[in-house]
């Protein structure tokens, strides 16, 4: 809810110390300013006749690293961030979290550092957006911008699966948006005994990080081999075909055979409905009972950007692939998963991509100028046991309207890897976390 008390924003002329946020955004280096009324009254009133503004909605990987890199881009640029928490929770290496190899605090950032850099971070929900009027809601104020970034994410589809909603998560946990769901079934996999059974289901494409559930599939094989070895684990899922899945497969029939059993959509994998009370999953063909149950819904384009005209049918938002900016909407740019990114992945290392290029395109537009012709790159990196990492990398150009991978260009892991090179990997991807949330919110 943001009524005008809730708006707030980060106090920006402070420089803070380098940390990230570990508790529940209550710090007391943190410093907000509460009044609606103040707040108006300097950010968003008196601002320079001459500085354009840029609004970006959404503080995640895409809209961090893009209000950032516009700053970068051109100082003068005013940079209005809005998201509502305090504290961002990263999804990758949540798969981690969930098996215990990993401190959900090393998930946690603020947005000190990035308001230290000039950018307006405002913490509210974007409500609406007025593309004609050129503004965006926050409550019961109006935030007019010159250009608008939107990353918000997904949301998860409720009832898109029959039995699946809010209530049922809390007994089902989904897991898909990193936060107080990982703990859950963090814990849920704790408490399990040894002999028990973890049910996953994997939606159909698209969906938010494709290899994600190949992943946590193979990361609670690893936990429950080496904690509850008498335990077995069902991945039910709605495809045939998924990332890197001549690698992960490999390593399944290697680490954990006779544990974690993958369930085709041609052999009945679908699920068709579930039943929280008894944590059930019913297929064509089956009903799979669990102890642990793990469901990951059908995903869409957030209800922002519904409600600001820039998700076409098919429940994304197509996207000029030059300058990110919607198909539908004029002034309105969108990266990130919510975006139809031809070729690219919905990855954390594909909405930063997305984030650079579309904030020099922005700020190129801003300026008069023809945006330049990108190229974008995409690494996802996958973990299938501690010290196994494989990836797969591929880079995109925009062709014929879309953003379409360069053939040859990127590539997978070999299948035929010695251990020293899946260790390697495991380095690369830790790297590259430290890397992608440094750049981002360090
Ligand atoms: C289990 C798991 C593992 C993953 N592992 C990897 C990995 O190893 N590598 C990788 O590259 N990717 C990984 N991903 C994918 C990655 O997390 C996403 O692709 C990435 O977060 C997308 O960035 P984004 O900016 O589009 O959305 P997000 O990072 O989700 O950010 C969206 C932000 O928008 C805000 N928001 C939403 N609506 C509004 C509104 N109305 N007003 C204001 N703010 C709003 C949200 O609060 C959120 O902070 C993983 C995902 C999962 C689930």
């Amino acid at each position: 809810m943001v009524g005008g008390a809730e708006v707030k924003a980060w106090h920006e002329s402070s420089p803070s110390p380098r940390g990230r946020g570990t508790g529940g955004g209550g710090s007391t280096r943190r410093k907000l300013l509460h009044a609606t009324a103040a707040l108006l009254a300097t950010p968003f009133i008196a601002r320079a006749q001459t500085a354009p503004r840029v609004v970006v909605v959404g503080g995640g990987f895409g809209g961090a690293t893009a209000a950032r890199f516009l700053r970068r881009a051109d100082p003068h640029i005013d940079v209005v961030l809005v998201e509502p928490n305090a504290i961002f929770t990263a999804c990758p290496f949540s798969n981690e979290v969930i098996t215990g190899l990993r401190d959900f605090a090393a998930q946690r950032f603020d947005y000190r550092r990035i308001a230290a850099t000039g950018v307006r971070v405002v913490q509210a929900t974007a409500t609406a957006i007025d593309p004609s009027h050129r503004s965006v809601t926050l409550g019961d104020n109006r935030l007019p911008y010159d250009r608008l970034i939107l990353s918000p994410g997904v949301d998860l589809v409720w009832n898109a699966l029959p039995g699946y909603d809010e209530a049922a998560a809390e007994r089902m946990p989904h897991a898909w948006k990193a936060g107080e769901q990982t703990l859950l079934l963090h814990r849920q996999l704790e408490a399990m005994p040894d002999g028990g059974r973890v049910v996953i289901s994997a939606p159909a494409n698209p969906y938010r990080c494709p290899p994600g559930p190949y992943e946590r599939a193979s990361l609670i094989a690893w936990y429950l081999k080496t904690n509850k070895p008498r335990s077995k684990l069902i991945l039910l899922d709605a495809k045939d075909i998924f990332s890197k899945q001549k690698l992960f497969q490999s390593a399944w029939k290697q680490l954990y055979p006779g544990l974690l059993e993958w369930v085709s959509l041609s052999d009945g994998g679908k699920v068709t409905r579930v039943d929280p009370a008894t944590k059930t999953f019913e297929t064509d063909f089956d009903s799979h009972k669990a102890d642990v149950a793990n469901v990951i819904p059908p995903q869409r384009a957030p209800a922002i950007a519904v409600a600001a005209g820039v998700a076409d049918r098919t429940g994304w938002c197509p996207i000029d692939p030059v300058t990110f900016e919607s198909k539908l909407q004029p002034g309105i740019h969108v990266i990130g998963d919510a975006a139809i990114a031809g070729g690219m992945p919905k990855s954390a290392f594909a909405a930063n991509a997305q984030a650079k290029v579309c904030a020099d395109a922005v700020a190129q537009l801003l300026a008069g100028k023809p945006p330049a012709d990108p190229r974008l790159i995409n690494t996802c990196y996958s973990l299938v046991a501690p010290g196994y990492g494989i990836s797969v990398a591929g880079v995109y150009r925009p062709m014929n309207g879309q953003l379409t991978d360069i053939e040859g260009a990127g590539g997978v892991s070999p299948l035929d890897a010695p251990p020293a090179l899946r260790t390697q990997e495991a380095t690369y991807a830790d790297a590259w976390f430290k890397t992608i949330t440094g750049e981002t919110f360090g």
